[in-house]
């Protein structure tokens, strides 16, 4: 009854179950947004919507099919922009989805500016997706990767960082939102540091993006990317955004079609940003998913997903601390909808699979963030993750189902 009394602290998921035809179609607790969010109806009907009635392939053709379909592809450039609070639609290149955008600024920024001894700092929170790329472009290149560290609670050390900044890197690669332990990063400070030594900053927002609170012209970020299927969207789309100074001075990383102003044999032209960065034929109906998507995530609220976040963790930390043997992993001082925690003596991969049995969906394991595991000396964590569509029920099955795994692990 007491847990009756807490869970009513939540008055309920902030967009109903209804919203999202996979949640109706399945008894799931779905607490993996962080790894791709389900999609809400609105997404799928517009993205059916224009396969059905204003699919052709976009900006060569003159017939209206095709006009009109690049003018929607093109109006989901400008819906992302303002997203992101960018002036123009020329700072939005769309990607096949983050890991793209980011090996894409490796290729083009990092490749033409970068030269042997040169550094990148990136931190201890990133993803893969934030760590490769540059450290292929390291061996490439002969650069020095340098990697700010982090607190005992998951924070930023922003003391070490500056230490670091103090060595003059040319690039800073940093998370807005780790999504292992789901630590928000003070990114303006972080910009404003790495300004004042010279360095261009890339903002890693794939997971702040789905939680709010994104500016890019306020934060004055160089680049920025983030990824469609996280943000309610489809798969198959990612966006990166970048200064239209810079993009405008940076060669093109692929070649082919639709990224050209002429070509002939002997020489090619490259179109302007963003095009040309855009060669073949882009994801046209992801574009307009995403777009869907963001009319969707903000007509809800961001104040109000942002409490959401604030309330469902609350009471998921709660809820967890009460279970003997739980251990939480990470205490930012601010975070996203992220809880990461271990069962004591047990893989979490093996917690994940009873879980799952019961129909609570959570990640087990690394998270894409091997450095951070080997760090906080853990082969993985179990990493409930919140959405607009979860309440106080998904985290009360959570719990349920963690005493019962608990229960039948310690046989
Ligand atoms: C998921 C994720 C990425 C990569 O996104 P993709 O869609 O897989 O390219 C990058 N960074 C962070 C922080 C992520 O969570």
């Amino acid at each position: 009854m007491v847990e009756r009394s807490r869970s009513s602290q939540l008055s309920g998921p902030l967009v109903p179950r209804t919203a999202f035809p996979l949640l109706m179609a399945r008894d799931i607790a779905y607490l993996d947004s962080a790894a791709s969010a389900q999609k809400p109806k609105v997404v799928l009907d517009r993205m059916r919507q224009f396969y059905e009635t204003s699919y052709a392939n976009i900006h060569r053709a003159v017939y209206p099919l095709s006009e009109a379909a690049t003018e929607v592809y093109e109006s989901a450039r400008t819906r992302v922009a303002r997203f992101l609070k960018a002036p123009s639609s020329e700072s939005i290149v769309f990607t096949q989805n983050a890991t793209e955008a980011i090996n894409l600024i490796a290729h083009s920024f990092g490749g033409p500016r970068l030269k042997q001894g040169d550094r990148i700092l990136v931190t201890m929170l990133e993803h893969h997706a934030n760590i490769v790329p540059w450290q292929l472009l390291r061996d490439r290149l002969g650069l020095e990767l340098l990697v700010a560290p982090i607190d005992g609670a998951g924070n930023l050390d922003l003391e070490a960082m500056d230490r670091q900044l103090a060595q003059g890197p040319k690039l800073v690669a940093v998370t807005a939102a780790s999504n292992a332990l789901g630590t928000r990063t003070p990114i303006k400070d972080v910009v404003a540091g790495a300004h004042r030594v010279g360095a261009a900053v890339m903002v890693d927002a794939a997971q702040a993006a789905p939680h709010g609170g994104i500016d890019a012209i306020d934060w004055d970020c160089d680049f920025l990317v983030f990824t469609g299927h996280k943000l309610y969207g489809p798969d198959g789309i990612g966006v990166l955004y970048g200064k239209p100074e810079l993009l405008a001075s940076m060669p093109p990383w692929q070649g082919g079609g639709d990224m050209i102003r002429t070509v002939s044999f002997a020489h090619t032209e490259f179109a302007d940003p963003p095009q040309r960065f855009e060669a073949g034929t882009p994801p046209i109906g992801p574009a307009v998913g995403l777009a869907t998507a963001i009319d969707f995530i903000e007509a809800v609220g961001w104040d109000r997903v942002e409490a959401h976040d604030k309330a469902l963790t609350g009471y998921a930390l709660e809820r967890l601390q009460d279970i003997p043997g739980i251990r939480l992993i990470g205490a930012p001082q601010e975070r996203i909808g992220i809880v990461s925690f271990t069962l004591d003596g047990v893989h979490p991969h093996d917690v994940g699979s009873l879980l799952g049995e019961r129909g609570v969906c959570v990640r087990t394991g690394h998270h894409c963030a091997q450095p951070l595991m080997d760090h906080l000396g853990l082969p993985g964590t179990i990493r409930a993750s919140f959405g607009v569509h979860n309440d106080a029920a998904d985290i009360d099955r959570l719990a349920d189902a963690l005493v019962a795994a608990r229960q039948i692990l310690a046989r």
